[in-house]
């Protein structure tokens, strides 16, 4: 007897409740992927049939879903910000907290303005090509430590034709050193290398280098903001999200450094997520 759409769909949903807390939406968006239908058609077809070759591929990536593997990887696919990315192992899956900073890049970007702008440590590339699709006159620049990341990303923007400069580079140490921006941003690595975090839900499927950056979680932020005297112009910003316990130390380097109004935006989940600095000249001494 062969498989139908909602027998299916059920049987998915009960596996998959195990590793996510979204295993429903999971086994539909799993299904009407095999069935290259919109998730609509398996409510207005339920007793459809499924022919084997079908429930045969949605039957692996169930299984290949409990290992757990993100559904972006297996889909391929993710949205941000309203565009389609394509997602691949070995690189960070997008995530929706992250158009936060994208918005806030946005109100400092004026459309009719030429800003020079910088996403450090840029992965699937969702953030230099979010900015590129939004502000045209913009020029913006990407870099990635990882030549795979930067792969996907070149092919993220020939999919929006969005023009961003890639520079393959551990943060700044590929950059031209007389290379400054209006704007740099960045989504780094912030998670502690001991955290339990890291072994929960799919986050043991994802890169480390993307999630962790050492024991304390803010090597690769302290790295950013010292860097970045350097990077900006005067009067230039600084955008960068950090774990939800991390505003105060972030806020205390910024200030160290000598950024001015300093300030956290909250998440989504009401979470302080995304903080923002002005860079300014330090006066010279007059004495
Ligand atoms: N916000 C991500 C998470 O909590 C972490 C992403 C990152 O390290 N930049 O899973």
């Amino acid at each position: 007897m062969s498989e139908q759409i909602n027998s299916a769909i059920r049987w998915a949903r009960n596996r998959i409740e195990a590793c996510s807390d979204s295993a429903r939406l999971d086994a539909e968006l799993l299904l009407a992927h095999c069935l290259d239908k919109p998730r609509s058609y398996l409510y207005s077809h339920p007793e459809e049939s499924l022919n084997p070759v079908c429930w045969q591929q949605y039957q692996r990536l169930v299984e290949r879903r409990l290992q757990p593997t993100p559904i972006a990887y297996l889909l391929g696919t993710r949205e941000f910000y309203s565009l389609v990315f394509a997602t691949r192992e070995q690189v960070l899956v997008p995530r929706p907290e992250t158009e936060l900073l994208v918005d806030l890049a946005l109100q400092l970007l004026p459309p009719e303005q030429s800003m020079r702008v910088c996403d450090l440590g840029t992965g699937t590339g969702i953030i230099a090509i979010t900015l590129k699709s939004e502000r045209p006159m913009a020029q913006v620049y990407a870099t990635d430590v990882d030549p795979a990341c930067l792969v996907l990303a070149q092919e993220n923007a020939l999919r929006h034709a969005a023009d961003v400069e890639w520079i393959e580079s551990d943060w700044y140490r590929g950059l031209p050193r007389t290379l400054r921006f209006d704007l740099i941003v960045s989504n780094p690595p912030y998670i502690a290398a001991d955290h339990p975090f890291l072994d929960q839900g799919d986050l043991p499927a994802e890169p480390r280098l993307a999630l962790t950056p050492g024991n304390t979680g803010l090597e690769a932020l302290q790295q950013i903001i010292e860097g970045a005297q350097r990077h900006l112009v005067s009067g230039g910003y600084l955008i960068l999200e950090h774990g939800y316990d991390q505003q105060t130390p972030v806020a205390d380097m910024l200030a160290t450094h000598g950024f001015s109004e300093i300030h956290c935006e909250y998440d989504l989940n009401d979470l302080p997520r995304t903080s923002i600095a002005k860079r300014v000249e330090k006066a010279k001494s007059t004495a």
